[in-house]
């Protein structure tokens, strides 16, 4: 049989399993780091399959790792296959996370004979917290990522098509946590014996509107009040509000965060009040670099399960961001965004889009996606010329970086 063959035999077999997966973790879903019923369901699944599962690699609690060769023990390529699972707060998996954890469960399961045969490596990395503590980052600082050539996941989005599978674009971003502390003081009684913690926030959040005017159409910055006091008959003494620093490029988002900063010091100076600032409170993500070599594979694949892909779009400008970007920097990667059949302004982080992720459609969609990303796998395993072009072309975009380089 064929490698193609017996990958689609393998993702049909696994059909009914993937989609309760998918609909499992739907069904329960849980935030960063707190991933322990999904990642139990993930890694029971793969026992179940005969698979050696590690949970709690890389000293996460919530991560999983689970390898064709234990690691070191061979010499052939090395693809890893990245899942994560963790869901957003108060809507779910309103980001599809759910479907990204079967893809990459099914992809594994379908590839890892056929790459072992090869004689190449494949690795499924189970990575926590994509949402808000930068798993990927964590595992690359573990070691997780110091014998993998190559990687790659699938992440669905809104739409039937997967218009932005080559042209896709992320930004990378930075947290940046401000508490304010000013002087609790009765708030009619002797208001001016007060300084208004809440008030730096309130200042620093129109400072950060205005200075929004003044960056550049790849930047992004939005943020939310996390405490704003605890009564209106008192002065609030503290006060604090997250922030997030997006940009296109590395240079530009040290930059940003710079004058963020400023703007959050002068708040401060504005009230009376001080402020305490706590830059990158979880790691950077940086913006992704998608390899295209390793991903037309992923589109062809795709395409022969009778996807229509189209030509790449102009990617937007801004956009949202990965902890993948850090991986994308590290080693050739690909991150293609998989239509799960909706209507095109049912967009992730809306709680409209988890339930589409249930759906009939989606299963269809991630069995296809599964089966397109163990092909692309199994190809960077038999293909030398394949690992030659993504090599080349990660070299020519400045070769592996991190944010601390
Ligand atoms: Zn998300
Ligand atoms: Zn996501």
């Amino acid at each position: 049989m064929s490698a193609d063959a017996e990958i689609a035999d393998a993702v049909e077999r696994l059909r009914p399993e993937l989609e309760r997966l998918a609909r499992e973790l739907y069904d329960e879903p849980e935030i960063g780091f707190e991933e322990h019923a999904s990642v139990a369901r993930i890694a029971s699944l793969l026992a179940a399959h005969g698979v050696d599962v590690e949970v709690g690699a890389f000293g996460l609690d919530t991560a999983l790792r689970a390898s064709t060769a234990a690691a070191g023990a061979a010499s052939g390529p090395h693809f890893a296959i990245i899942a994560e699972y963790d869901a957003l707060p108060g809507i779910g998996h309103a980001c599809g996370h759910n479907v990204i954890a079967a893809v990459a469960v099914g992809a594994y399961l379908a590839a890892a004979p056929v790459v072992a045969g090869l004689g190449g490596r494949l690795s499924l990395i189970g990575t926590p917290a994509e949402e808000n503590g930068g798993g990927k980052e964590l595992i690359i600082r573990a070691g997780g990522f110091d014998d993998v050539d190559a990687a790659g996941m699938v992440h669905p989005s809104s739409g039937s098509g997967t218009s932005s599978v080559l042209g896709q674009r992320t930004t990378g971003v930075r947290r940046v946590a401000v508490t304010y502390h000013g002087r609790a003081a009765h708030a009619a009684g002797a208001p001016w014996l007060g300084r208004n913690a809440l008030d730096g926030v309130v200042t620093a959040y129109q400072s950060i509107a205005q200075l929004r005017q003044h960056i550049l159409p790849t930047d992004r910055l939005h943020g939310i009040i996390t405490d704003g006091g605890a009564a209106p008959n008192i002065v609030p003494e503290r006060a604090s509000a997250l922030f997030y620093v997006r940009s296109a490029d590395v240079a530009a988002l040290r930059e940003l965060t710079d004058r963020v900063v400023a703007v959050l010091e002068g708040a401060a100076l504005a009230t009376g009040t001080r402020a305490e600032i706590d830059v990158d409170p979880v790691p950077p993500y940086l913006p992704l670099q998608t390899n295209t070599a390793l991903t037309s594979r992923w589109v062809d694949a795709f395409a022969a399960r009778g996807h229509e892909v189209p030509p790449p779009a102009e990617p937007p400008q801004g956009g949202p961001s990965t902890d993948m970007g850090n991986v994308s920097r590290l080693v050739p990667s690909i991150h293609p965004s998989l239509g799960l059949g909706g209507p095109d302004d049912v967009f992730p982080h809306n709680a409209a889009f988890a339930d589409l992720t249930v759906l009939p459609a989606a299963t269809d969609a991630l069995v296809d996606a599964a089966a397109a990303l163990a092909a692309t796998a199994v190809a960077y395993a038999a293909d030398p010329e394949l690992r030659a072009a993504a090599a080349a072309e990660f070299a020519a975009s400045g070769g592996p970086s991190r944010w601390a380089d």
